[in-house]
């Protein structure tokens, strides 16, 4: 099979198309020809290079996938379904699976990060319970747009943050997979959303996909913001994901009784916490990765129901993915970026 590769860590040139074996099938897993792939910080993060996690090389990025079976080594498959993946992988045998907490697995790995092969390339292979069928209806590039920032998104407000209908939420980074995802299931749910991006471009978008109102957290003060835009209540959830840039102001943000709530750190990991705030005030911080399987089906519905879309910002030739991962690496993006490996 044809699959974009990177034999060292290192910048977007590390990317190569080559030819790569096919997967070979294990009982129970399933073949699957890929026909579009989603970008994700992860897969930039790998390329680089993470201390501590160690990638084997060569490797292949790509979590977010949609595609046909092509063969199974698991029964009740139909061959030729139109289908998305779980990006969660999980041994489905431990109590943390077994209690529904896939995510939460000791073996639990990302589809396209360290040990699973991803999805840029034409072939993939997935355990049975990963497949997703798809309705006619959705196209494979809004397929492989969905899964791991919307479940993200899901995961952020619904089960850690336990969004209540009527509540204000803080979304950061409207542009971002998980800021665009955030935003819709937040207004769908009955929030009040309050969303930042760094353009008016950007935040008229935000807008229109359902923010209340927007801070432009280039020229703005996002908490002096929150705090005129709650009449000095401030938000009952903070979306956030953008780390050290942000976190300080996340944190002023948050109303009595507000829980902030992070899936990622892509400006640094390191945040100060007044600790006279966080008991005075009563807030939570949460963290958040990934989601379940069932949480993945549950919000899965809204989108083949049209209630929820990916928003797509570009597609690009899989040959082409080192320019793909530049343009989310520069945050040029809103939305998606996705692979058509047709
Ligand atoms: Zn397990």
């Amino acid at each position: 099979m044809k699959a974009i590769r990177f034999h060292e860590h290192g910048g977007p040139e590390v990317l190569r198309l080559e030819d790569a074996p096919d997967p070979e099938l294990a009982p129970g897993e399933v073949l699957v020809r890929v026909r579009a792939c989603a970008l994700n910080h992860l897969d930039i993060w790998e390329r680089q290079g993470l201390p501590r996690v160690q990638i084997p090389l060569p490797h292949i990025s790509g979590s977010d996938v949609a595609g046909d079976v092509m063969a199974s080594a698991a029964r009740d498959v139909a061959i030729g379904q139109r289908v998305m993946l779980q990006p969660g992988v999980s041994c489905g045998r431990c109590p943390a699976c077994l209690e529904g907490r896939d995510h939460e697995c000791p073996r639990y790995e990302v589809l396209g990060y360290r040990n699973h092969p991803g999805g840029y390339a034409q072939l993939v292979k997935v355990p049975v319970q990963n497949l997703i069928p798809i309705p006619e209806e959705i196209d494979y590039v809004r397929a492989a747009a969905f899964p791991l920032t919307f479940l993200t998104a899901w995961h952020m407000l619904m089960t850690r943050a336990r969004l209540v209908r009527g509540e204000d939420v803080l979304v950061l980074a409207a542009g971002s997979g998980v800021g665009q995802a955030a935003i819709q299931i937040a207004a769908l749910h009955g929030a009040r959303v309050f969303a930042t991006a760094g353009s008016d471009a950007k935040l008229e978008r935000a807008r229109a996909l359902g923010a209340f109102e927007v801070i432009n957290h280039h020229t703005q003060d996002i908490a002096a913001e929150i705090m005129r835009l709650t009449n000095r209540r401030g938000v009952d959830v903070v979306i956030e994901h953008v780390g050290e840039a942000t976190w300080a102001k996340s944190v002023r943000s948050l109303a009595r009784g507000g829980r902030l709530v992070t899936c990622g750190a892509t400006t640094g990991g390191h945040g100060t916490l007044d600790l006279h705030a966080l008991f005075a005030k009563q807030l939570s911080v949460l963290g958040s990765y990934m989601g379940t399987k069932g949480e993945l089906l549950r919000v899965a519905r809204y989108f083949f129901t049209g209630q929820l879309a990916p928003v797509i910002d570009r597609t690009y030739p899989l040959a082409d993915a080192a320019d793909a991962q530049r343009r989310l690496e520069q945050s040029g993006q809103f939305g998606k970026i996705v692979l058509d490996v047709s």
